[in-house]
């Protein structure tokens, strides 16, 4: 499936909530891109790195999670990820979700109806496929899990024999 151009949008928004600071002679200080098929963890994500000296950054969607989703998802997940860009490159300030984001959340949000800015993107997901088997040391129930856990016991075991707390009889191990 195509894609909308990211550009329109970013220039748009740019000029609407962040008085034009985030490009210089319209050529945008990030750079704007659709991810290829991979990214499926996160709606989209900035970064910021430095090649050379020089500083390079990138607002990434994911093409993934967002082309089925409607017009407005993509919105509010660029404009999320140029609030980020701003507190970055503008601010200059080192923070996440803190109150120059959430002021500035709010502030966009008040002004338009058309999307709504969240601090968590509330996309659904793909979850990573349950494939790693783990058994209880103790009785020998298997469980699936998304990844190799650590120091996890078997929850019937400890509720059964171990008063409900973490005893490493029951420990769940992995298979190599
Ligand atoms: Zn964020
Ligand atoms: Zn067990």
């Amino acid at each position: 499936m195509a894609v909308i151009p990211l550009l329109p949008l970013f220039h748009n928004f740019n000029k609407s909530f962040f008085a034009n600071s985030l490009a210089i002679d319209f050529e945008p200080i990030v750079k704007v891109r659709w991810s290829d098929n991979r990214l499926k963890t996160t709606a989209g994500f900035y970064k910021r790195s430095k090649v050379n000296g020089h500083i390079s950054s990138e607002i990434v969607l994911s093409k993934p999670i967002l082309e089925s989703l409607p017009l407005r998802d993509i919105q509010s997940t660029l404009c999320h990820e140029m609030i980020h860009a701003w507190i970055d490159r503008i601010l200059k300030t080192n923070e996440i979700h803190g109150i120059n984001f959430v002021n500035k959340m709010n502030e966009i949000n008040n002004r338009q109806d058309t999307f709504e800015i969240t601090i968590r993107h509330s996309f659904p997901v793909q979850r990573k496929e349950l494939k790693y088997q783990g058994k209880c040391l103790h009785c020998g129930l298997t469980y699936m899990y998304r990844r190799r856990m650590k120091n996890i016991a078997c929850k019937s075991c400890c509720n059964l024999f171990f008063n409900s707390t973490w005893n490493e009889k029951c420990l769940i191990v992995f298979e190599k």
